[in-house]
């Protein structure tokens, strides 16, 4: 469907080349004119090899004019990739994001280009074929390899010497002897391709009515956008997977986005019952070259699925029928590393562009979904109950003034006494605090030196199990020393606050004989443990499991009947209008880990401030109320989805240095009824990495054109010189 190029002639130097655009994947605002030399065939999407300066780089053949065209300096395409073009869809999604992100479009492509800029143009695997010829002397190995090469045309050497049950050597034999040719194969596909028949989902009434509903919009073969608002436990996953088939049954291909997906093997299991084979997973704990893999059968359709992290946006569909973001409201989803952009919405954006389904699933939206939904920009299919009318938990608030734990510890007796219950039933308890390592802080008793990141303005945390204090932003770590390192005093170093290692420490001391897991991200080998430790969990292999953020996602524990919420307020003192939001949505997801299977179930809520809307939400399970009162604050603050936000953050290696280059972007700000510039003030982290960062805030209803108001600013301010950085954060998601 690419439009046919129309090619200018470069208007001297390389003599009657034509050129065309190049996006390259690096920080620059256009494409480049590149002359195309005699008999290269490119089009629009076209990934080429050209130079860059001294080195060459994969880029993309692009829509428009190249750059000015300096016929000096023109130079030529060096190659092309032998690979399907990116498709007209993907190349307007990549300059869609970075129109709107005011990321450089060479960025955003590289994002897009992320694989192959590696891959090899000959992705083909050595194979061979039967010829007429046969051998000299035919022995009973050898009539066994023919034989069974008969039964297909085309074969690797190792596969036709397994499939015969012989040694190599007698393959290379027959084929010195001419028996075979060579011939270059097909790579095998990545997986096997999704039955949408295979094993049909027995649905609840109220399931198939929301499958339904989905699966129209799907079978639509147009844009729509659906919010899927469903309880803990009403089985979103087994709904939106009949919109999966009904997107597989039109022969089109689906990409669902998950927070966390490289913990969710059981995401994967239940994919693969429902559909006889699983999605193509895609995320960082992925090889490189099984990546590079995917993403090319995912460009020639030969990938029908993907369930991959928010990366995986970006990878070349061809075909797409349909976008699933699950944990809508989930924070990862934003990505705020070298391009800011929020997965879920540009996630939408994609699915506009392909003219496709999309579909937001979650049991506590975003308050911007749930508007949205609200004002019939996204439609809303509910599931209110639980599948198989499981109750929802008995939620309580445990006020912690009234029933303080014993001094230097953090289980009140109430919650003590509901895990000793549940584990004596042979029922699983779980433990949230939104903390890893063991304690957020360390003091000297003598000196009262607090121990600092030495590159940025936090805390370093303490990290038992791995024996180092450690820095959470940029990673700078210390060996836990026993004497401070200010004064000197030796065995006066005191622990402040708990982190998860310190809830676990106190459940041993308090419960030996419970069998008890602490999952973390610090847990030493990674992911690959973490799904184990989940797996023994949800096989009843755990009796106290304690957990940060990452037990609260998505997963289904049969067993769990009772979550303790240990430091509930942790998030909320902080000033960022969206913690209310943030809070609701972490102890509404924990909560609902519990009873999912009909147990009763309870879940107890450690607070310091009961009164707190946010706690009381949550003790009510009134979620409704919730969602009601956040959105008439944000519609009274002109707060997203309301208003519109953005921020620049200015960095440089010394604080004056930012602060200046900051108040000079300040100066520049156009005057502007609509939007309101706040600041510069420093960066709620005023140190990263050894970076000073000051950060200008900007406030403008929603229909204000807020990029081309940035874009402005930056035109009329001085150039960042030196060690200055500005990045840009459009709808930033916490200030
Ligand atoms: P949610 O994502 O809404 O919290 P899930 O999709 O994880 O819910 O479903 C919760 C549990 O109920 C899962 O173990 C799932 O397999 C099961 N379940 C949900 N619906 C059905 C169904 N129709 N048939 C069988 N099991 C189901
Ligand atoms: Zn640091």
């Amino acid at each position: 469907d690419a439009p046919a190029l129309a090619v200018p002639k470069a208007r001297a130097g390389l003599k009657d080349a034509a050129t065309v655009p190049v996006l390259v994947p690096l920080p620059v605002d256009t494409s480049y004119s590149y002359a195309v030399p005699e008999g290269m065939h490119v089009e629009p999407g076209s990934i080429v090899r050209v130079p860059v300066g001294p080195r060459e780089v994969a880029g993309v053949v692009w829509d428009g004019s190249g750059g000015p065209v300096n016929p000096k300096k023109l130079r030529p395409i060096t190659g092309v990739f032998d690979c399907p073009p990116l498709d007209s869809s993907m190349r307007r999604f990549v300059d869609w994001v970075a129109d709107y992100t005011l990321t450089p479009p060479g960025l955003v492509a590289r994002m897009a280009l992320r694989a192959p800029t590696a891959f090899d143009p000959e992705p083909f695997v050595d194979g061979i074929r039967l010829t007429e010829a046969r051998p000299a002397r035919l022995t009973p190995t050898r009539s066994k390899v023919i034989e069974t090469a008969a039964r297909f045309p085309d074969w690797t050497r190792n596969g036709l010497a397994r499939a015969a049950g012989v040694s190599v050597s007698v393959v290379d034999g027959l084929v010195a002897q001419g028996v075979f040719e060579a011939v270059r194969l097909p790579p095998q596909p990545i997986v096997p391709a999704p039955d949408h028949g295979h094993a049909r989902a027995s649905l609840s009434d109220a399931q198939m009515e929301a499958a339904q509903a989905l699966a129209a919009r799907v079978r639509d073969l147009s844009f729509s956008a659906t919010l899927l608002e469903g309880v803990t436990g009403s089985g979103k996953t087994e709904v939106y997977f009949e919109a999966v088939a009904a997107a597989l049954e039109k022969g089109r291909q689906v990409l669902i986005l998950l927070p966390e997906i490289a913990l969710t093997q059981s995401f994967i299991d239940r994919f693969h019952a429902r559909f006889g084979a699983p999605p193509a997973e895609w995320h960082s704990d992925i090889s490189p070259k099984r990546r590079e893999a995917i993403w090319r059968q995912v460009m020639e359709g030969r990938v029908r699925v993907v369930a991959g992290a928010r990366s995986a946006l970006f990878l070349p569909f061809s075909e797409l029928g349909l976008v699933v973001v699950d944990e809508e409201h989930d924070p990862a989803f934003k990505q705020e590393d070298r391009a800011f952009y929020h997965a879920r919405d540009m996630a939408v954006v994609r699915a506009q562009i392909a003219g496709c389904a999309a579909i937001l699933a979650s049991a506590t939206p975003s308050v911007e979904s749930r508007v949205n939904a609200a004002h019939g920009r996204y439609e809303h299919v509910r599931l209110d109950a639980r599948f198989r009318e499981a109750p929802m938990p008995d939620l309580s608030l445990v006020d912690m003034r009234q029933n303080p734990p014993a001094r230097g510890r953090f289980i009140s007796p109430v919650l003590q006494a509901a895990i000793a219950e549940t584990i004596g039933r042979g029922e699983q308890a779980l433990l949230f605090l939104n903390r890893r390592g063991y304690a957020p802080l360390t003091l000297c008793r003598v000196c009262g030196h607090r121990f600092q990141c030495a590159n940025c303005s936090t805390w370093l945390v303490d990290h038992r199990l791995r024996g180092s204090l450690q820095c959470h932003h940029c990673g700078f770590s210390i060996r836990r020393p026993e004497a401070c390192l200010e004064c000197g005093a030796l065995d006066h170093l005191v622990p402040c606050g708990p982190g998860v290692e310190r809830i676990a420490e106190e459940t041993l001391s308090v419960f030996p004989d419970a069998r008890t897991i602490l999952l973390s991200s610090d847990l030493v080998g990674g992911a690959r443990r973490l799904r184990h430790e989940l797996d023994a969990v949800a096989d009843g292999r755990a009796d106290i499991v304690i957990g940060t953020q990452l037990v609260a996602k998505g997963h289904h524990f049969p067993k769990m009947t009772l979550v303790g919420a240990i430091d509930a307020d942790l998030g909320l003192g902080n000033g960022d209008p969206r913690a209310a939001e943030r809070t609701f949505q972490l102890l509404h997801q924990v909560t609902g880990r519990a009873g999912r299977t009909g147990l009763p179930s309870r879940g107890l809520i450690q607070t310091y401030s009961p009164e707190h809307p946010v706690m009381q939400a949550i003790a009510s399970g009134d979620v409704a109320r919730f969602y009601d009162r956040e959105i008439e604050q944000r519609r009274h603050a002109g707060l997203p989805p309301f208003g519109r936000l953005a921020a620049l953050i200015v960095s440089a290696d010394t604080r004056i240095d930012a602060e200046t280059h900051a108040r000079a972007l300040r100066i520049a700000a156009p005057q502007d009824g609509d939007v309101e510039v706040l600041g510069p003030a420093e960066a709620p982290l005023a140190v990263l990495r050894g970076r000073h960062r000051f950060r200008l805030l900007f406030q403008a209803p929603r229909r204000a054109p807020m990029q081309d108001y940035l874009r402005q600013l930056i035109a009329n301010a001085p150039p960042a010189r030196g060690s200055v950085h500005v990045q840009i954060d459009i709808d930033p998601q916490s200030f």
